[in-house]
């Protein structure tokens, strides 16, 4: 028997409000399977999965070598910013694709002939690899650890390095997993507290250090399986603007491997971006392409037909946006995401709900209001793997975290994301600001897909696609009052600590 109790989603969204992921609720449905039976393996676009839903932002606080890495690793992917020079975008690719060890070093390199002159040339590295070039991608011809060198007395500490490093040519294999490196640290003889990493070619790439092996064995077991392409290294994404200077920045990211590419507007809908994806879909017919900002039907219409694999959904949700205020256009995102999933669903191009997400709840939302994976910004803005080192702000450990349509950002070059090629004042759409450290994505992302499977499971979905089934038959919803959004946190209570985990 059906009883009249809550709203179709056709319903709710078409009573002439712009609803976002706190004004909406779900009513619960039945549970007929353990926890551990939700799946939440998604795609990204039409031709790449992903292992979860997970999407870094193309920010240049949010996501460079290290995010991408880790994210790929999580079963998930990063799509490196384009607030740099093209060749600076595609070292971040190749960086975040030249390992599988989840956790990149950075290490400092030097050539033979260098010298060291004091403690700060390791940049709190445990040691300084020493190769041909100076430079990563070269040979190894040995290294110096920190404590070798302070061992040292002042007149050999002024000698060059191949005077004193260590000679060695000990490295591991770029792919080599998690037991292999804790197996080369176990072995005897091996005191060392990094190993070098040996990119395809055997040139050095990265190293690994002792510590991050432990810092790694503690953080939660990823199940799933990473974010791997056809020749065994990470998927990496990359964002690209419509100019025309963008095609030979394309050219650039293709060669250093990018697996596909987003185009970074927020308002999609031009004539610009619909060149541009007739362009690169002609050019490179094997490249995906994801489209947008959109948040209508009709924007969303218009870059399907002109070829686009995946779409982007999101104007003015991000939580250093600007844009509503600003520009008077936007649109709330649980509405923009179930309306422009109505639309993407019967051509099956899978849509990324971008911007707003600030909780386990809200990505539960996304997915099931017709999102088949999210992109967030803020929420992993605070990791370890985010670029900039954090700082310390009213007594909290902080990193910064800035729009790309902020006037500092802009200055560095993003102002091509907000404006047309001509504007010459520029007008901010985002704000700089700063996120609470978070630790490693490594850790709380698990935590997070952990939350969002239980939240499928009280909804009655074992699957993204299940949710989507759901949502179409007999899952409801409602609006909640503020009286109700209030009921619905922490209420009413003189203190209380919030630890999710
Ligand atoms: P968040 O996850 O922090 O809520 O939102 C991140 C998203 O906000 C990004 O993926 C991007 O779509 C959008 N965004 C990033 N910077 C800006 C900005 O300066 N202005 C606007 N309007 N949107 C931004």
């Amino acid at each position: 028997m059906e009883f009249e109790d809550g709203f179709t989603a056709k319903n709710l969204f078409r009573q002439g409000y712009s609803y976002t992921y706190d004004d909406v609720i779900f009513l619960p449905g039945y549970i007929g399977f353990p926890v551990d039976k939700v799946d939440l393996s998604t795609k990204l676009t039409s031709n790449i999965s992903l292992s979860i839903p997970c999407v870094s932002s193309p920010m240049d606080t949010v996501t460079e070598s290290s995010m991408a890495r880790a994210m790929a690793v999580l079963g998930g992917i990063g799509i490196i910013h384009s607030n740099c020079s093209s060749s600076e975008q595609a070292a971040y690719i190749r960086a975040a694709k030249a390992g599988h060890f989840p956790i990149l070093s950075n290490p400092v390199f030097r050539s033979p002939s260098d010298r060291i002159y004091s403690l700060d040339d390791f940049e709190s590295s445990p040691c300084i690899l020493v190769t041909q070039s100076g430079d990563s991608n070269s040979e190894l011809m040995g290294y110096v650890s920190q404590l070798h060198w302070m061992e040292l007395t002042d007149g050999d500490k002024e000698a060059p390095l191949i005077d004193y490093m260590v000679k060695s040519a000990d490295a591991i294999a770029w792919n080599s997993d998690l037991s292999e490196i804790v197996q080369y640290f176990n072995e005897d003889g091996s005191k060392i507290d990094f190993v070098p990493v040996a990119g395809k070619s055997g040139e050095i790439v990265d190293m690994v250090t002792r510590d991050d092996v432990e810092r790694l064995r503690g953080y939660p077991r990823i199940v799933g399986g990473g974010t791997l392409g056809a020749d065994g290294e990470w998927m990496v994404g990359a964002s690209i603007g419509t100019r025309e200077s963008d095609k030979e920045r394309l050219e650039h990211l293709v060669k250093a491997g990018a697996n596909v590419v987003v185009l970074d507007s927020s308002q999609g809908n031009s004539i610009y971006q619909i060149e541009m994806i007739k362009y690169i879909k002609k050019t490179y017919p094997e490249l995906d392409l994801i489209g947008g900002n959109v948040v209508t039907m009709s924007q969303a219409d218009n870059l399907i037909k002109a070829g686009v694999d995946g779409l982007r959904i999101g104007m003015g949700s991000g939580s250093i946006c600007t844009t509503q205020e600003v520009c008077a256009v936007g649109r709330g995102q649980a509405t923009a995401v179930y309306k422009v999933s109505s639309i993407a669903s019967q051509s099956k191009v899978p849509i990324i709900a971008d911007g707003g997400i600030s909780n386990s709840g809200h990505i539960v939302k996304a997915l099931t209001l017709g999102a088949s994976s999210v992109m967030m910004g803020s929420f992993l803005a605070g990791s370890s793997e985010a670029p900039g080192a954090y700082m310390v702000q009213n007594g909290q450990r902080v990193k910064r975290y800035r729009g790309m349509g902020s006037l500092e950002a802009m200055t560095k070059g993003s102002d091509a994301r907000y404006l047309g090629d001509t504007t010459k004042l520029k007008i901010a759409q985002g704000v700089v600001g700063a996120v609470a450290d978070k630790g490693s994505v490594l850790k709380f992302v698990p935590y997070t897909m952990q939350a969002v499977k239980q939240g499928f499971q009280d909804l009655g979905a074992c699957s993204v696609q299940d949710a989507h089934e759901l949502l179409a038959s007999t899952l409801r919803l409602e609006v909640r009052t503020g009286a109700a959004q209030v009921e619905g946190g922490v209420h009413g209570l003189v203190s209380f600590e919030k630890k999710p985990f």
